[in-house]
């Protein structure tokens, strides 16, 4: 069976590729449905884009590499495509844009599109081979219970990347990539929550407080959630994404305000308080009561001399911990790092030493923040290689 275009994985990256490759075009999916990961994202709703997307919301280890996409297909375009289908969206908080209905509405609408641009998908159908020809690429298949050989002058892999193997993601993109000879950067798993010893935060799990959070050079405004295995909520998952194991992460836990100065003022009106009470004015109680336990806190608010007092506003400020670990790749929401992005053109995702294969979305050594920005990357690069295959088939 002879395609023009190959395209390996159903999910945002694919399907985005699908709608715009034109001539005679396959995807392929191991899984029962297509775009599994965008139908759960979002609670539900799928954060499908950001509002203020630009390469600083990107991690890779070539910053550079997701100007061109970003630019060339925005996230006004696929807004404008959101409100082509008529699918209603709101925006949540920091340009977050979700769906007010369900994220299965986009999944239909890429499907939708992917159907217009005559593209044919095949769900259920196991990768067994893939291999270069004269003219292109061979793809064997398992679908239905039956083996099929495929063939197409481009291939396009948009596996994604290895986080919540549960629901399908493997390393295929990587091992193809390794087969045609292009370098991975290192693997990890991003926007995950970080764990530490049990015994740690277990007493205050369910606790949500804003925070600043900082490590490996990003910081992050946002909630901060303790659980019963450590940390999470925004703040700790954006951070995650820059931690690296053995490294420290910061958490302010009075962003914007003057700790020190505030615990001057409660000197003045309230010194004969003591200081897990006073704490607990500025903090909520439960971690107040946790924090004065783990700095010894200990003494009324007036034996206090400005030194103790700044040396306690630096600890609020800047509290210091060292996660044990993350929790991997079972609950991650994006795999770091990936094909190496000096193999790829940032215009067309073409690999420059083959021509006609082309890497496409989570795969790609490139990752978003938290906040609609990784749907907005599987957009932007899947478009970019659609349009550069459609006119590759025209020429
Ligand atoms: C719980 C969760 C919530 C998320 N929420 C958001 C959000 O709200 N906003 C946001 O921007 N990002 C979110 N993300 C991240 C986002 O889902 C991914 O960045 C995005 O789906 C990547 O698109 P992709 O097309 O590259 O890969 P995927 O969407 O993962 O698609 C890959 C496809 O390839 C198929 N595949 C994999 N291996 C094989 C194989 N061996 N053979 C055949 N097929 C294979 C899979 O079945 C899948 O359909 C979330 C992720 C998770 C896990």
């Amino acid at each position: 069976m002879e395609y023009d275009t190959l395209i390996l994985g159903a999910g945002a990256a694919g399907l985005m590729c699908a709608a715009h490759a034109g001539g005679r075009c396959l995807v392929l999916d191991h899984a029962k449905a297509a775009g599994e990961k965008i139908r759960i994202s979002g609670g539900g709703r799928c954060n499908f884009t950001n509002m203020y997307a630009e390469p600083g919301n990107f991690l890779s280890a070539n910053p550079h590499f997701v100007k061109s996409a970003l630019a060339r297909y925005t996230q006004w375009d696929f807004l404008d495509l959101v409100g082509r289908h008529g699918i209603a969206w709101h925006e949540k908080t920091l340009g977050q844009l979700f769906c007010d209905g369900s994220a299965r509405q986009i999944v239909a609408m890429l499907l939708d599109e992917a159907a217009k641009a005559d593209a044919t998908v095949w769900l259920q159908a196991e990768i067994i081979e893939v291999a270069r020809t004269e003219s292109g690429f061979r793809v064997v298949t398992q679908n239905n219970g039956r083996r099929k050989t495929v063939t197409a002058a481009n291939l396009v892999v948009a596996t994604g990347g290895k986080s919540i193997p549960k629901m399908g993601a493997t390393g295929l993109a990587y091992d193809i990539a390794t087969q045609f000879g292009l370098s991975l950067t290192d693997t990890r798993p991003g926007l995950v929550p970080l764990t530490f010893p049990p015994e740690r935060f277990s007493g205050l799990a369910g606790l949500a407080l804003p925070v600043r959070t900082s490590g490996g050079g990003g910081a992050f405004d946002e909630a901060m959630l303790f659980t019963h295995r450590g940390l999470s909520g925004p703040a700790i998952l954006q951070v995650s994404s820059y931690w690296r194991e053995g490294d420290e992460i910061t958490v302010n836990l009075l962003p914007g305000a003057d700790a020190f100065q505030t615990l001057r003022d409660l000197r003045t009106q309230a010194g004969r308080k003591n200081l897990s009470t006073m704490l607990a004015q500025v903090l909520p109680a439960r971690l107040a009561e946790h924090l004065s336990t783990e700095w010894a806190l200990t003494g009324n608010l007036a034996d206090q001399s400005d030194k103790a007092l700044r040396v306690l506003a630096d600890r609020i400020h800047g509290w210091t911990l060292t996660p044990a670990g993350s929790e991997g790749y079972r609950t991650a929401e994006v795999t770091l790092g990936g094909i190496d992005t000096d193999a790829l053109s940032s215009a067309t995702m073409e690999a420059k030493t083959v021509p006609g294969l082309y890497f496409i979305g989570e795969a790609v050594d490139v990752t978003g923040w938290l906040g609609g920005f990784n749907f907005q990357w599987a957009w932007s690069s899947g478009w970019a290689a659609g349009q550069a295959i459609q006119t590759r088939l025209r020429r």
